[in-house]
């Protein structure tokens, strides 16, 4: 069993444009075009059985079409699907409560394209409404290339959002940001204390990608969850680099599934 918990589709309207400006701004190729069923193709390929559909919301406008289309396509067996709310947008209480009761599984905030840092007031509110209905929230972590100028979420952020969001189920991307694995470890017990969960998207191909067996080996092993961010990496490819790592095959499954499954209560 595998579970991918980072991906992306756009509407097959968008697609196409979406993941061109995408390639542009972050310097690298996507895998497919961008799609449910060019995720769906890449899921059968590699071998996972579920993924969790992660939408990106840039804008207040934006959030309704955005929503309205992830529900749309979440009756699919395949897929688990969250929600995006822009911290900025009216109404967020009442958009959560629709995504809840579209049988929606969790929310997604991007800090840079939502321009607000991770640790802001307005971020820990959407958490803290999304605690109350029982929902997860992801943020994406560390620098995105998009956004060069600026980390909106990085661990000394997240160190300072946790104290503000009593009780959430956060999951925090990307591990964090692969060039803040020493201020990750800086706050290993804090976090672990709270029950972080980190995704490992991203960061088992870098020119090192032993420096994550530090991180893996000292972090709460329930709390490490398999990840791709397709379609800018493939299951199989970060499937077989999970597979490389010198940990053992229990703890592998716990990354794969187990730990998923558990945070997602499925
Ligand atoms: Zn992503």
């Amino acid at each position: 069993m595998v579970i991918d918990f980072h991906t992306h589709v756009f509407p097959p309207n968008i697609a196409g444009r979406a993941i061109a400006s995408l390639e542009k701004t972050g310097g690298f190729p996507a895998h497919g075009d961008g799609t449910l069923d060019g995720l769906l193709a890449n899921m059968e390929q590699g071998g996972a059985d579920l993924s969790v559909i992660l939408p990106v919301v840039t804008n207040v406008r934006q959030v309704g079409a955005v929503n309205d289309y992830i529900i749309s396509i979440s009756d699919n067996k395949q897929i688990i699907c969250f929600g995006g709310i822009h911290p900025d947008m009216p109404n967020i209480k009442e958009e959560i409560i629709k995504l809840k009761k579209a049988g929606l599984n969790g929310i997604k905030i991007h800090p840079d394209f939502v321009r607000t840092f991770a640790d802001d007031n307005k971020i820990a509110k959407v958490i803290n409404l999304a605690t109350e209905q029982g929902m997860p929230v992801i943020l994406h972590g560390g620098a995105d290339p998009s956004f060069p100028d600026y980390v909106r979420c990085s661990p000394d952020i997240i160190a300072g959002l946790l104290p503000k969001i009593p009780g959430a189920k956060l999951v925090c991307a990307h591990l964090l940001g692969y060039t803040y694995f020493d201020r990750l470890l800086a706050h290993l017990d804090e976090f672990v204390k709270f029950g972080l969960y980190l995704d490992i998207s991203m960061t088992l191909d870098l020119p090192k990608s032993r420096d994550v067996l530090p991180i893996l080996e000292k972090y709460d092993s329930s709390k490490i969850l398999f990840a791709t961010d397709y379609p800018w990496k493939t299951v199989k490819e970060t499937l077989s680099a999970l597979n490389e790592l010198p940990i053992s095959d229990e703890y592998k499954e716990k990354i794969k599934w187990k730990n998923a499954a558990a945070l997602l209560e499925i």
